[in-house]
């Protein structure tokens, strides 16, 4: 049994039988049939069917939202923010993907020579529940434009947001069983991995989930996609207009209630402004609206389990024991509902339980470097490579230091970010390979090269 439950309130939403082996094997059958079917139609008619799934997307953004909210907790503004880049993406690709993935002409000692892009077949998708449907249609809107089919293994907390996908993607005309959802474990996954119709896996969610799936996908020698956590670098250098670096990392931090992979997490800022940016940030903290995440004006609502709450103020616990400062919140609010309070802390270094783990949740915390060169060592300095942000007056300064960034994404003067046009994805335990944008798409593609001689 699978049950959803409500963080804001503790109450059971809905419960959902697991599926079985029957259940399991006729999805994948349905899957590889589906899929068979789907790759022999052209690529341009393939795009009829993501403008549908943009309008079913629209059609029910308000009640998507709602769900997302119920389920897992967000504000419900941000949720139907969700919906729309769900949509938003599913056009983009409709209108990108013949270009992304048409014949490419290469020369070479034959009379003609190149390269087509053919699907793989069928991907199992493993997804994470802090954006349910963004996440899902991150990789689904490109995978299904190549001509793939999706098995859906979503996270247990959000299973109603993973019914919802399969019903929209059904409704907007996909053939039976193309985007199948299952609800199974975790530790079931393995075993569709290492099934013949299963041809590659996406992963979004946890290193230590992904190592696994990494091994199981590894010993089955199927590809893989893998966007695991982050413990983003914050840079603010000496130059930086305070005021705006200040109120983009309250956006950038606690945007999702603190619980997105791309959070800002580690602000290193250089000594000469670290006071007067951490007393920016600390007032745009105590300005956040904590409340109901079901009133639109909400912009911290609860943590999406309780689990999940224990685990990150058992973080900060230990942050602050290992010497970092509290300068505001680093406590559960009291009442019903997984809420923590929107939290700053302050001398953290590179010892500490803040600096090395990813803390996935409305926890800042504040690093002080002696300059740009050590501001640089101590953004590397982390497992994670996901994101970087870097503030400067001295876009050309920027350029070079973004240059010398481990991670795979560096936002100069904003905060980190997805959009469908632009690759996505991290390097070192953040994962490998890439979603969105042109590079996202070739992913689950067979890139197969024709010569004629
Ligand atoms: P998680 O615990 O790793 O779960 C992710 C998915 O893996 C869920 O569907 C989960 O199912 C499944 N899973 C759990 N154990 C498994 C196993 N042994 N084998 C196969 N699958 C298994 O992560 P989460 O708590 O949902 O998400 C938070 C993490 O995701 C954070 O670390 C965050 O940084 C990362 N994340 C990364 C990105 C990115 O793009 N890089 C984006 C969002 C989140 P159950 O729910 O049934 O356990």
């Amino acid at each position: 049994m699978i049950r959803s439950m409500n963080p804001a309130t503790g109450t059971v939403i809905a419960e959902y039988a697991l599926h079985g082996p029957e259940e399991i094997e006729a999805a994948l059958a349905g899957a590889a049939a589906a899929q068979a079917d789907w790759a022999r139609v052209p690529i341009g008619d393939r795009m009829a069917l993501l403008r549908a799934v943009a309008a079913e997307l629209r059609a029910g953004r308000d009640r998507f939202a709602r769900l997302i909210t119920e389920e897992m907790g967000k504000p419900v503004a941000e949720a139907a923010g969700e919906i729309e880049k769900c949509a938003v993406t599913c056009d983009f690709y409709a209108e990108a993907a013949p270009r992304f993935l048409a014949d490419e002409s290469i020369g070479s000692n034959a009379t003609e020579s190149g390269v087509v892009f053919d699907p793989l077949g069928v991907v199992l998708a493993v997804m994470p529940w802090n954006y349910p449907f963004w996440q899902v249609f991150r990789f689904a809107a490109p995978a299904l434009a190549a001509g793939n089919g999706i098995i859906l293994k979503h996270a247990s907390n959000v299973p109603g947001c993973a019914a919802e996908i399969e019903a929209l993607v059904a409704r907007a005309g996909a053939r039976a069983g193309l985007l199948r959802n299952l609800y199974i474990r975790g530790g079931d996954v393995g075993a569709l991995i290492a099934d013949d119709r299963i041809a590659a896996v996406t992963l979004t969610g946890s290193t230590e989930v992904g190592a696994i799936v990494a091994s199981q996908a590894g010993a089955a020698l199927k590809k893989q996609v893998l966007e695991l956590g982050g413990s983003d670098a914050f840079i603010v250098l000496a130059d930086a207009d305070l005021e705006a670096a200040a109120e983009t990392a309250v956006r950038a931090r606690f945007i999702n209630v603190g619980q997105s992979c791309v959070n800002a997490k580690r602000f290193i800022v250089e000594e000469s402004v670290a006071d007067r940016f951490a007393a920016l940030f600390r007032e745009g903290i105590a300005a956040l609206r904590i409340g109901d995440p079901m009133d639109p004006d909400t912009q911290i609502g609860p943590m999406a389990r309780a689990n999940l709450r224990d685990d990150l103020h058992d973080q900060v616990r230990r942050s602050i024991e290992g010497g970092a400062r509290a300068v505001t919140g680093a406590a559960p609010l009291e009442g019903p509902g997984c809420y923590y309070a929107p939290t700053l802390l302050d001398g953290v270094e590179p010892g500490h339980v803040a600096f090395r783990e990813e803390l996935f949740g409305p926890v800042a915390s504040i690093i002080r470097a002696r300059d740009a060169e050590h501001a640089v060592a101590l953004a590397n300095d982390s497992d994670f490579g996901l994101g970087c942000a870097i503030w400067t007056a001295d876009i050309g300064r920027a350029r070079a230091l973004a240059r010398r960034i481990e991670a795979g994404a560096v936002f100069i003067n904003g905060m980190v970010a997805s959009d469908p046009r632009l690759p996505f994805g991290g390097i070192k335990k953040s994962g490998y390979g890439r979603e969105l944008g042109s590079y996202g798409i070739r992913e689950f593609t067979n890139i197969k090269t024709i010569w004629i001689g």
